[in-house]
């Protein structure tokens, strides 16, 4: 499994990819259906459409992040029928119910920059940078808490309590959604690309 180059500049388009040789039309639909990748651990990457291109450097020592909450994963990334508007939207990240009041710890160090009500869509919001890491700029939003247990400016370390899972904002249940945002532009990936899924 090798990655020189991968272009997402008009839709979708990949080159200079080869996966156990299989032809470059394996990828056709690629925003519509996940591919699973042999050889790869960060099958992810390859899931949306991204703006930017992927470095092998990005890919080799992810993930390591644990899990912000404990609770069930209630939707994952990617393109979903939104559970309000009942239309087919992207979903910019996941879904973790549990009940109100579970703890939301930080899945990384970082520096806390917003918390606060943001939006009457997103509710009770914490936004985290996470700093360079691998050669690219991340952070971290989690949004729809019930309240917060830090403030603006902090440094957090990895595990830290930040909140507490609520329903705030557009919301159907208590859950958390936590979104990953990449580069200057801030495109958004799979979290799972950052985060281990069995690490809490
Ligand atoms: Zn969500």
């Amino acid at each position: 499994m090798k990655i020189n180059r991968i272009n997402f500049n008009q839709g979708i388009s990949i080159s200079d990819i080869k996966i156990n040789d299989k032809p470059q039309n394996r990828f056709a639909g690629l925003d519509e259906q996940p591919v699973q990748l042999t050889n790869i651990s960060k099958t992810d990457v390859l899931n949306t459409p991204s703006q930017k291109p992927v470095e092998n450097s990005a890919v080799s020592n992810f993930p390591n992040w644990i899990m912000p909450a404990h609770g069930r994963l209630s939707s994952a990334y990617g393109w979903r029928i939104h559970p309000i508007q009942k239309t087919r939207k992207w979903h910019n990240g996941i879904d973790i119910a549990n009940n109100t009041g579970t703890e939301i710890k930080a899945p990384a160090a970082g520096h806390v920059y917003y918390v606060g009500y943001e939006n009457n869509y997103n509710g009770n919001t914490i936004r985290i940078d996470h700093g360079i890491v691998n050669g690219v700029k991340v952070e971290s939003v989690y949004i729809h808490l019930q309240g917060f247990n830090v403030s603006r400016g902090h440094d957090v370390k990895q595990g830290q309590v930040i909140g507490f899972m609520g329903s705030t904002g557009n919301s159907t249940g208590p859950h958390l959604h936590v979104s990953i945002y990449e580069g200057k532009r801030g495109n958004d990936v799979n979290p799972f690309k950052y985060i281990d899924k069995s690490k809490y």
